[in-house]
């Protein structure tokens, strides 16, 4: 088998730490099993994807020295994959309209009131897709055995929004499953949307889940998260400063500067 994974960037803001701690973990892994390497540049949301932010994460990448092997089309330019795909889903009865608004949805839980209703895929509401109880059991290369179940974890799933976006659940779940993305590795915050993902991705007809990898995220000091709004992790800032790629890349293993 050939290793091939992703590295995929939401073009809605500018590169920061944390996604190069990504980028390295990423090609390092495909790297070490003779794979590949896709960018997928993840605008699934429409309203707040800029170009001016995926040209930027471009020419930092590149100043990097993050060579992709290929490139797969960004997400917005995917439509008629996804609406292929959800065509097969819709005629097992498995897709539904969901007039609720996030406000009603408590704890990121939705409890399933438009299950039965027969509001329709209108294209001014959401679609969701029924998740039955179930476990999905996998084996994460970092941390180990898991088990999750999405339908306690959170309900049915938003696969597209009141405004007409896909979601990220779908897209990159569709988008791993279509462009034949073998591992999946990513940050360990995302570990809880893996069942859910290895579940939708059955449910779209991938034969076989993804192998994921959560690594761990960088740290400001021991015990606190470094997060996006620490200001100071931004690579634009970081360039601007003076610091060296080297710099940058020990700062996305280590933590930066204190
Ligand atoms: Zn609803």
């Amino acid at each position: 088998m050939i290793v091939i994974t992703r590295f995929a960037p939401s073009p809605t803001g500018y590169l920061h730490l944390g996604h190069v701690r990504n980028a390295i973990e990423v090609w390092n892994f495909a790297r070490e099993h003779g794979g590949k390497v896709l960018l997928r540049i993840e605008d699934h949301d429409r309203q707040r994807s800029k170009p001016a932010f995926e040209a930027a994460i471009r020419e930092d990448l590149a100043w990097l020295g993050f060579a992709p092997d290929a490139e797969v089309p960004r997400q917005s330019e995917r439509d008629a994959a996804y609406r292929e795909v959800l065509s097969g889903l819709v005629a097992q009865g498995l897709v539904y309209g969901c007039t609720c608004t996030r406000a009603e949805i408590i704890n990121s839980h939705y409890e399933g009131t438009c299950r039965n209703l027969t509001i329709g895929l209108r294209p001014d509401v959401g679609w969701r897709i029924r998740i039955e109880p179930g476990v999905e059991l996998f084996d994460d290369l970092r941390i180990g055995p898991q088990q999750q179940d999405p339908s306690a974890q959170c309900g049915d799933l938003l696969i597209r929004d009141r405004l007409g976006n896909w979601t990220y659940q779908w897209a990159a779940t569709i988008d791993d499953y279509l462009q034949g993305v073998t591992h999946v590795i990513r940050g360990e915050d995302l570990l809880d949307s893996t069942g859910r993902q290895i579940r939708l991705a059955r449910l779209a007809g991938r034969p076989e889940p993804a192998t994921f990898l959560h690594h761990a995220l960088i740290m400001r000091s021991p015990g606190k998260k470094l997060s996006k709004s620490d200001g100071d992790t931004g690579i634009r800032e970081l360039r601007a400063r003076g610091f060296s790629r080297e710099d940058v890349t020990s700062m996305a293993l280590h933590g930066p500067p204190r």
